[in-house]
């Protein structure tokens, strides 16, 4: 498993541009009394993003003659860079998901589903001001028109990570450890390929958990003396790079502590020096549970180490984990090759939600650690180099520099020159 190819981030270290839509939610609330003139400000507000996006829409999606204008590309650090010197419009991948690639809408016409449920429209834009540079950031909002678009229901992905990011922060800022183990399992092709069967597919869902249960423990047993690990886990049942293929795997991410006999949280040393142990134990758990169903030599073990203090890499790889299977389709299916008889794994796959499950410990569950929680929680982020923010309600836009994802970098824009009347264009 690789992760995309895009996954370059903004700030001190290199993470994903999804990473850089995390952002704490923090509603601004326009109702109450003596409304009349908040109403109207947000009314203005909204013909102010309307126009916007009507301006940038042709650029982004590169339209009309705009396909034609040669445009400055940036590397990652030098939007870095310009996050300090300009406020700016920033437009990473997944806000230029709303429409379907050709090949996914044909996809989708095979298994006669409307193409209208993987697209998603441009709202408005979430502007923050970055504690740390002092900059406007905004950034797209995209409401999804379906549950085939990478941002159905992304917003609840977007907090959801961005909390757990905090609870595995706090047990760093508490002294407790320092790293996230990114793990990744994969099985034999022989019961990835069981997925593809009807009447097997919820049966092997349900061993592959039974299966990673029993690793966990083998872990903790031949590593940590049975003591307790606090694991996270995606169980991904498609190939990131041919999302029409099955290939069953869990993520997993676990902090590097441990909870003892005595219910205390220690620390352990990180890095496994002995891969092909932990090979052994993922080999034996699937014999245990599936039987001897393959020679079993391409498992796959990988694993990567992130410190906790890193918070774009920890959403960027959290947010990996939790992505919907669409948005391998919008990223990597360039041609419409599935097979026909691949039809109903595919819709099962489009239908899967990708849960992100537990076991062990709960950061939540530790008395000691609400104190650094509560300053730690709900704490508003700037979208690109995860420093405190705010959220600001009413910017103008028109003096923002855009900034968008085209594939092999960043394309920069500078805000049109200013016009005496205040008119957007
Ligand atoms: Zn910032």
């Amino acid at each position: 498993m690789r992760e995309a190819k895009n996954c370059v981030g903004v700030g001190a270290t290199h993470s994903s541009v999804v990473s850089q839509v995390e952002a704490t939610p923090c509603d601004v609330s326009f109702s109450g009394s003596g409304s009349a003139c908040l109403a109207r400000n947000l009314d203005a507000q909204i013909q102010i993003q309307r126009k916007t996006i009507q301006r940038i829409s042709p650029v982004v999606f590169q339209q009309g003659l705009f396909r034609y204008q040669p445009l400055a590309v940036l590397n990652t650090d030098e939007v870095a860079e310009l996050h300090r010197k300009a406020d700016i419009i920033f437009v990473d991948y997944f806000a230029k998901y709303t429409t379907p690639p050709p090949a996914f809408a044909s996809l989708l016409s095979r298994l006669h589903y409307p193409v209208e449920l993987a697209t998603a429209e441009w709202v408005g834009f979430d502007v923050f001001r970055c504690g740390s540079t002092g900059r406007l950031v905004a950034m797209p909002r995209l409401r999804a028109n379906g549950r085939f678009s990478p941002a159905y229901r992304y917003n609840s992905v977007k907090s959801s990570v961005s909390r757990l990011a905090t609870d595995l922060q706090i047990l760093e800022q508490a002294g407790i450890c320092d790293y996230l183990i990114a793990m990744e399992l994969t099985y034999p092709e022989e019961i990835s390929k069981m997925l593809k069967c009807r009447e097997l597919f919820d049966r092997v869902l349900k061993l592959a958990e039974k299966c990673l249960r029993v690793f966990v423990k083998k872990l903790e047993k031949r590593f940590y003396k049975g003591d307790k690990l606090s694991v996270y886990y995606n169980t991904h049942i498609w190939a990131t790079h041919s999302p029409h293929q099955p290939h069953l795997h869990h993520h997993l991410n676990f902090p590097n502590a441990l909870k003892n006999k005595q219910g205390e949280l220690v620390r352990f040393q990180p890095y496994f020096r002995d891969l092909a142990t932990l090979r052994m134990l993922w080999r034996e758990a699937i014999f245990e549970v599936f039987g001897q169903v393959a020679p079993i030599q391409n498992v796959v073990i990988n694993v990567r180490y992130i410190p906790l203090k890193n918070r774009p890499r920890l959403i960027h790889r959290l947010k990996y984990c939790s992505r919907r299977p669409t948005s391998d389709f919008f990223e990597h299916y360039a041609e419409d090759v599935c097979p026909d008889e691949n039809l109903p794994f595919v819709q099962r796959v489009l239908c899967y939600s990708n849960p992100r499950r537990h076991l062990g410990w709960r950061i939540g569950s530790f008395p000691n650690l609400k104190e650094i929680r509560s300053r730690m929680v709900n704490v508003c982020r700037c979208p690109l180099c995860h420093s405190v923010a705010e959220k600001v309600e009413n910017a103008d836009l028109r003096g923002f520099t855009l900034v968008f994802w085209v594939g092999v970098g960043w394309c920069k824009l500078e805000p049109p020159p200013p016009k005496g009347g205040g008119n957007d264009r």
